[in-house]
């Protein structure tokens, strides 16, 4: 039997995805500071934009709840896993922000948390 190259997890890894949120254009002008283009990306815990770029708290503050949600692996029939836009908070602005995911990652997690494995019985 062939063996497939499989990346070396450590015993207490777990993956999440990478994304990458990028503002694109809705069917009414975006009425807030948004540009077509505009994006930040999210990283394990980590969310990094482009040197000196702007982005709308409003608009993040609409954002920032699904994206631990879009990182981890999901169901193939949750609609976490096939929704991918947001609309701006703002009911006049047309912006979208379309969540993607780059890549997969894996973390470690004693490097998360001190709480340890096994402590989190229901
Ligand atoms: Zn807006």
């Amino acid at each position: 039997m062939a063996e497939t190259k499989q990346e070396q997890v450590p015993e207490d890894g777990f993956t999440l995805y990478d994304l990458k949120i990028e503002v694109e254009a809705g069917d009414k002008p975006m009425v807030c500071s948004h540009h077509v283009g505009d994006w930040f990306l999210a990283q394990g815990e980590n969310l990094i934009f482009p040197e000196g770029a702007a982005f709308s708290m409003y608009a993040l503050a609409a954002i920032l709840p699904l994206l631990p949600a879009k990182q981890r692996p999901l169901q193939e029939n949750d609609w976490m896993l096939s929704d991918a836009y947001i609309a701006c908070p703002d009911p006049n602005c047309g912006a979208r922000f379309h969540i993607t995911r780059t890549g997969k990652r894996i973390l470690r997690h004693g490097d998360c948390t001190v709480v340890p494995l096994g402590a989190q019985k229901e």
